[in-house]
């Protein structure tokens, strides 16, 4: 197993090692983590909805009634609520249909490897997800990688392979969730129908936060692990892709149910944010004002326009050393570093959440400003 160090010794080489940081207390807006409270600005708790009140009383109930685990998979024992949240998925979705999965990763895996397979073709964003990635691996299709977010690129794609597949997949996330830019939707669209194709988008980071009901997606995939603050994934459609997947998709049939705690979370959340738009709102309203400031800086963030603010460094150092000076500051962001990011793209992935206060905005606004100098990212004349 001596590979196995040397491995390692490669990654703490090139500043890749991973390790997990201790949080000492639930994640809201902010968290203990050091002995001290910080300030959360990495989490995907998009509406603070973890520790809200209703949400927490709906899993203590439910548990106490259904008890902790779903000990068998669907199959075995399905309960009222899973068919509950199923129903509120399509209904949230439009779709005639939803299924869920124990987790947003096991639901792209699960789906994509269903419905193409040997002899197809798959097209895929260039930075889609991880989890998008392995189901186009374990579907043995082909898969043809455009460029993100480039629409000419896919038209050049399928022109040259139509005719040579006779099922092709296009698959994109619909907010990329280390860049929070935002996919170009109608024109994917308007392609998938000229080409009679099948399309599935991820809307992990987009469920409750952007519409995209949109006529002509085929597959809606997102998870309940993100805004709606539980765990688990789901995918939306037509009633026959659901009844598909029920039947052939190997993480349903062979994955333990989703757990009673967190179908009611989902469940509750799902309620929740379609009842109270204020959210949304106040989500949007903090993301532009935190990039604003940060553009303001001289600092890049992509194209980012939601939630997810990419502050774009490039290098595996700087960047870890951004996220340690910020923690003495009382700031937990996380950076992101090659694979999940192409290479001499680090950058530190900030989040905003609806809860987060001007306050606290504004404090972690000076906080970037004096370390984004003092690491020479951004200007030092500039404010
Ligand atoms: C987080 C994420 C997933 C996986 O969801 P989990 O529920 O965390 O497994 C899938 N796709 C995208 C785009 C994601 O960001």
């Amino acid at each position: 197993m001596k590979w196995i160090i040397k491995e390692l010794n490669n990654l703490k080489k090139n500043n890749l090692f991973r390790r997990f940081r201790i949080i000492e207390s639930a994640c809201s807006s902010t968290v203990k983590y050091n002995n001290k409270t910080c300030l959360m600005l990495a989490s995907n708790n998009y509406f603070g909805l973890n520790t809200h009140p209703k949400v927490i009383s709906a899993v203590q109930k439910t548990v106490a009634k259904y008890g902790s685990g779903n000990v068998a998979s669907r199959l075995i024992v399905n309960l009222d609520l899973h068919n509950k949240l199923e129903k509120e998925l399509a209904h949230y979705k439009q779709c005639e249909s939803a299924i869920v999965y124990s987790s947003g990763y096991a639901a792209n895996v699960g789906v994509i490897s269903c419905v193409v397979g040997k002899g197809d073709l798959i097209l895929s964003d260039s930075i889609n997800h991880a989890s998008i990635i392995d189901g186009c691996r374990l579907s043995k299709a082909d898969v043809l990688v455009y460029r993100h977010c480039d629409v000419n690129d896919l038209s050049n794609k399928l022109k040259e392979n139509r005719s040579k597949y006779k099922k092709i997949l296009i698959v994109t996330d619909s907010v990329f969730s280390m860049d929070g830019d935002i996919a170009p939707l109608n024109q994917i669209i308007e392609l998938k129908k000229k080409f009679n194709l099948i399309l599935m988008v991820d809307d992990a980071h987009a469920t409750g936060i952007i519409d995209t009901n949109f006529e002509g997606i085929d597959i809606h995939m997102g998870t309940l692990s993100k805004a709606l603050a539980s765990q688990g994934g789901y995918v939306a459609g037509s009633k026959p892709l659901i009844d598909f997947l029920r039947n052939k998709s190997r993480p349903v049939i062979y994955s333990t149910g989703l757990s009673p705690a967190d179908t009611a979370a989902a469940i509750t959340s799902l309620k929740i944010i379609k009842r109270n738009k204020k959210l949304k709102t106040k989500l949007l309203e903090n993301a532009d004002y935190l990039r604003k400031g940060l553009k303001r800086m001289g600092f890049k963030v992509g194209n980012s326009e939601l939630q997810i603010i990419p502050l774009m460094i490039g290098s595996n150092n700087k960047t870890m050393k951004f996220q340690r000076l910020l923690e003495k500051e009382g700031i937990f962001v996380t950076g992101i570093r090659p694979p999940t990011v192409p290479v001499r793209t680090a950058r530190l992935r900030v989040v905003v959440i609806a809860t987060h206060t001007r306050k606290e905005l504004d404090k972690a606004l000076r906080s970037f400003n004096k370390i984004g100098t003092q690491l020479n990212i951004i200007p030092h004349d500039q404010k």
